[in-house]
């Protein structure tokens, strides 16, 4: 029989990291199962059942090799696995190729359930090192390239966007000196780290070396 394993976010960030993986992930999807629901999770005893369904409906309704998504991400803002990290998703139609698939469990459509607490927490947690270890994927909503709302017409992606970009400063860091921050980590001049603590001219000379090398020329 098929079996899922789950995970904390940091278990599976460590899985990740410690895993070959053969195919280039550049692009990382997000949907919401619609259905089951968050209350279905919580209503199942056997949580393992909740995901087996999902691959049952994969496999045996739809003829998919596997189930479809990488990873389930539970309400209580655990980690399902899925599909092995090696083979292509069944995620966006015509996007799959070099694609990672999220499916959140949950009904995200106005008016239904709310992505929020542990789950939403962990989505961000994940996001952020998903972006680290995949660089410069694009990030998609399946409804970019679908008709349906997925992942739910609640889920704002620039709100999302900003939420995993404000996790990602270190928590000491003035709200005046964001700007820079994201200027000399993301030009590689410096990596962003102990920012309350005084330069030496030695790292002044390096900076100032690592700009001209970058920009002055
Ligand atoms: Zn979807």
């Amino acid at each position: 029989m098929r079996r899922f394993k789950q995970y904390t976010v940091i278990e599976y960030i460590d899985y990740l990291k410690t895993t070959d993986i053969n195919r280039d992930i550049n692009q990382i999807h997000l949907h919401h199962t619609w259905k089951p629901t968050k209350e279905d999770y919580y209503n199942a005893s056997n949580k393992e059942d909740i995901i087996l369904g999902m691959w049952s409906y994969h496999t045996v309704e739809l003829g998919w090799s596997d189930i479809g998504q990488h990873i389930s991400l539970a309400p209580d803002g655990r980690i399902w696995d899925g599909r092995d990290i090696n083979e292509t998703p069944a995620s966006i139609k015509g996007h799959n190729t070099g694609a990672f698939a999220i499916e959140m469990i949950g009904n995200f459509d106005i008016g239904h359930e709310k992505l929020e607490g542990k789950q939403l927490e962990a989505l961000i947690e994940l996001l952020i090192a998903l972006f680290e270890i995949f660089k410069g994927s694009k990030f998609l909503f399946h409804r970019e390239y679908s008709k349906k709302t997925c992942p739910g017409t609640s889920i704002n992606k620039e709100a999302l966007l900003r939420m995993v970009k404000k996790n990602k400063y270190p928590s000491d860091i003035s709200e005046w000196a964001k700007k820079g921050y994201d200027f000399i980590t993301q030009s590689d001049l410096s990596d962003g780290s102990r920012p309350k603590t005084p330069v030496t001219r030695e790292e002044m000379w390096v900076m100032i070396q690592r700009y001209h090398e970058k920009y002055g020329k």
